[in-house]
Formats: structure tokens, sequence, C-alpha cells
């Protein structure tokens, strides 16, 4: 029998459930193929990965993609467990059994290193960890950050800079409205901090910031945000380069930054300086051996053999005194157990979505990756939709030619009572309906958008007890 037809569906597992995942299970079961069935294995008890736990907790807006990935949940064909980790509760070999190709939608989970002498000094995060922390992601619930220092130093010049240099300045009445745990709100309500500093190694032209974010820094009610205006001065290589590429979004970053240099200094309560040029060369520890200060290098932009302007240590060093450094330099994928990995840059090999045996190797039948996992972690939530449905083309591609695995029990009903009886709590999507219903009610109640739950156990009592509970 042909699969991809009713009698004989074309069975996907998709390890994952954050946008990519979300955007991949759409195509397929939107794809004009009778028979194919999806199901979404998530390591965490709940859905949606990086809209979940890594998109601003203020960004209410971005969020609410969630209505989307709620809708594709709906389409006859899909099943979500939740709290299934891949490579632990579910391998490769279990997986094999039940199903003709598996998509790989993991995301990048771990953090880029600075390599500097007191990167690991108490004080010293990667964004990785202050985002989960902020946004209540499960392994970061029990982290607890120091924030009694009157100044932070943020390391990068991309939007997860920007957001965390943000979530540190924003008011109660701002994080309130926003859907951070109750017990981050009431951290970052006593946080001592008055100036953030965000650290961009190469120039204002060469920063990763979206221009909307870096306007919405500037329209923060209660924050001023500075800029130096010898280091967001149009250099003339960088401005030979912009006037090449015609790239107009660099110019608006760019003459943005320059009004921040230009603006009357006005008294408030908080303060962001944006500075450029400026690279970490070394955290130093204070007399308890925390973070104490940063020793920063002034760089000067220099022609590299790639053709890019890159930074060159002019060997003028300033100190910049602080408690707390948040390294946020890039996302890292990490490797899964018996899939390949290509370590250098730490993302699944493919082409066209087909997982490689090696970087630049053979297609292995079967595997397939989207989203950040495949091409590292870059662009914007639907960055991952055109990423997700080219992947899927090659999975039809495939299924159409019979380059498939060939499970040996492909109903449905068998991979059902296999993953229940591995893990008996995974948590199915519409038992997530109640508890995403819950934590909006709770939310709600205190006008708020939502109280997240930490656990499936928390979730479970909370919609049995009819919310009281967590309330
Ligand atoms: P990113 O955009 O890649 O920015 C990383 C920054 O770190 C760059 O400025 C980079 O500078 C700098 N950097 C790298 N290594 C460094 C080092 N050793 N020393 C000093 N600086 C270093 O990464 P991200 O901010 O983590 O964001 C990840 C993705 O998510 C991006 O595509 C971003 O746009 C997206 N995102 C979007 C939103 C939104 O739309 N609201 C919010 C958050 C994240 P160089 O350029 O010099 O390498």
């Amino acid at each position: 029998m042909v699969i991809g037809s009713d009698g004989s569906p074309l069975r996907v597992a998709i390890v994952g459930s954050g946008p990519a995942a979300f955007f991949a299970a759409e195509a397929l079961l939107r794809a004009r193929v009778t028979g194919v069935e999806v199901d979404m294995f998530e390591r965490l008890p709940f859905p949606f990965g990086l809209v979940r736990y890594g998109v601003a907790p203020d960004h209410q807006k971005i969020k609410a993609v969630t209505a989307r990935f709620t809708a594709t949940a709906s389409l006859p064909g899909f099943r979500f467990f939740g709290g299934v980790d891949f490579g632990t509760d579910v391998t490769l070999a279990d997986l094999e059994a039940h199903y003709h190709q598996v998509l790989f939608a993991t995301g990048a989970q771990s953090d880029r290193r600075l390599g500097i002498p007191g990167e690991d000094l108490p004080g010293s995060h990667a964004a990785t960890d202050f985002v989960g922390w902020y946004n209540g992601h499960p392994d970061r619930h029990d982290d607890r950050f120091d924030l009694s220092c009157g100044r932070a130093v943020v390391v990068g010049a991309g939007n997860v800079a920007l957001d965390v240099a943000r979530i540190l300045s924003l008011s109660r009445r701002e994080l309130w409205a926003s859907d951070a745990p109750r017990h981050v709100v009431k951290a970052l309500c006593a946080s001592k901090v008055r100036e953030v500093v965000v650290l961009g190694r190469r120039g204002p032209a060469q920063a990763a910031f979206s221009v909307p974010e870096v306007k919405e820094l500037g329209s923060l009610p209660n924050v001023s945000v500075r800029a130096r205006a010898d280091e967001v001065e149009l250099d003339p290589r960088s401005a030979d380069d912009l006037d090449a590429a015609g790239d107009a979004v660099a110019r608006r970053r760019v003459s943005t930054l320059q009004s921040f240099a230009a603006e009357a200094t006005r008294a408030t309560e908080r303060r962001i300086a944006l500075r450029f040029l400026a690279s970490p060369v070394e955290i130093l520890p204070d007399e308890r051996g925390r973070v104490g200060a940063v020793r920063v290098m002034r760089n000067r932009l220099e022609r590299s053999e790639s053709g890019a302007l890159a930074a060159a240590a002019t060997g003028e060093v300033e100190t910049i005194s602080t408690g707390l450094v948040v390294r946020s330099v890039g996302y890292r994928g990490v490797p899964l157990p018996g899939v390949p990995f290509d370590e250098r840059a730490a993302v699944i090999p493919t082409a066209r979505g087909r997982v490689l045996d090696a970087p630049g190797g053979e297609p292995l039948a079967g595997l397939y990756a989207a989203g950040w996992i495949r091409r590292g972690p870059s662009g914007v939530i639907g960055t991952n939709k055109p990423d997700a449905v080219e992947t899927v083309k090659a999975m039809m591609e495939d299924a159409i030619a019979g380059r498939t695995w060939v499970p040996e029990r492909p109903a449905a009903s068998e991979a059902l009572a296999a993953i229940r009886s591995l893990c008996p709590e995974a948590v199915a999507f519409d038992e997530w309906r109640a508890f995403d219903e819950m934590e909006r009610r709770i939310g709600a109640a205190a006008g708020r958008p939502r109280e997240k739950f930490v656990s499936a156990g928390e979730a479970r009592a909370a919609v049995e007890h009819g919310g009281r509970e967590a309330a």
C-alpha cells in the first residue's frame, strides 16, 4: 500500500514543540496528501518552546502566535506528548519502530562562551539562564540572581541583549502586565540595578538589534537610553558597506542609535547605556570573589579576510564596575543522542532539511531537521516558517519516492501504547488546553496575562481544585 493514503498514513514524529516544530506540523497536516499523522514529543511538560520560554514576557503580542499553533494542534492526525525526553524516555530506536520519518526541531538550548578570564565568577550568567528564569522555564525555576548592585553589564549587541536590558529596567506595572512568574516580578521589583550597560564589540552599523526593538527601548517611560556620539558615528568603511549593500534597515538602526547620543539627558529612575566598539577582556572579582568589574577593550573596525568589518583591539582599556554580567553572545545547539552533529556550527548537518551522516555527507533516510537546530540561532519566529516548509517539502518528496523508514508497528494505537508505557505521565494536548485555560484564569484574577505553571503536577492539582490552590 502507498504510504500517505488513508489506509497507510505517513507517520511522522516531531521532536520539539517550538515555532519550527509547529510550523512543520502545520505544513505536514495541511499538505495535499491524505493520511499524514504527526506525534509531537516535548521534553518539558508544556508546549511552544522558544515562544513560551524565550520570547520576553512583556512581548505578549509575539507570544500570540501560539493561537496559530493551537489551531494546528486541532487538525486531525495531531497528537502531543509533553514531558517526554528524546534520548532518555524515548530513543531513536523506539521511534524507528513506529514512524516513517522523524523531524528534529529542538532549537538551540545552550549558550556561546566568551572565553575570557572570570567568565564563570558568581554573578556572571549566560543570557540563556537569565531568560529562562524570567520566563518561568522549569529548569531555571530555582535559580537566583543577585540584583543588589547598582549597575549590570550585558555583553552582546543582539535582540536578546536588548530583552535582558529592558526586563532589568521595567517598572512594577510593566512587569505585572507581563507573564513573568510572580517570584521573578518580586525579585525584579526589589532589584537595585539602576543602570544597564550593553556592550557591542563592533559599531552601530554591525549591531544585530532589530530597529523596532531599539525604538521600543527609547520609548520606555522611566528609562533614559544613552549612546556615546563617538561610538555611534558612522565610520567611512561602515558607510561604504551600507551604501554597497543598500541596507536601509541598518541605516535606520544607526540613525536611531545616533538619536540616543543627541538627546538631552533626562532625569529618570533607570538608565540604559548602549556602548559600541567595546569588548570585555576580563571579568574581575570583588573582595568576596564575586563579579566586581569588567575590563573592556576599546576596538576599531578592520576589514577581515572575509571582507567583513571585524573588531580589532586598540589597546585602550577601561574598567566598568558591576556586580552582574549577563553574557548574551548567541545561543548554541546541543547534540541529540544518536543523531549526527556538526560541532563547529553546533547544528545537525542537513541539506534542504534532510539530515546528513556528517557535514557535507550523505542524507540519512527518515531523519530531518528544522529551525535553529538546522540553521543556527538566527532570525525571528516567522523565519522558522519557510525553514520548516522547506524541510516538509523534502519529507514529502522522500515519502512519495518511498525513501522512508519502514516501521515494524506503524499503527497510531501501537505508538500510543508504547509511549503510555514508557511515559505514563505524558501530557496530551487536551490536557495542556485545560492547563492553559487555568493559567489564564488565575492570571486574569490578578490582572495579568497568565500565571505559568512549572510542572505538570502543579498544573494538574490546580485544574483539579479549580485553580483555588494555585491562585
Ligand atoms: P545574535 O542576534 O546573533 O546577536 C549576538 C551578538 O553577540 C552579536 O552582536 C555579536 O556580535 C555578539 N557577540 C558574539 N560573540 C561575541 C564576543 N565574543 N564578544 C562580544 N560580543 C559577541 O543573537 P541573540 O541576541 O542571542 O538572538 C538570537 C536570535 O533571536 C536573533 O536572530 C534575534 O534577532 C532573535 N531574537 C529576536 C527577538 C525579537 O524579534 N524581538 C528577540 C530576541 C531574539 P558580532 O556581530 O560582532 O558577532
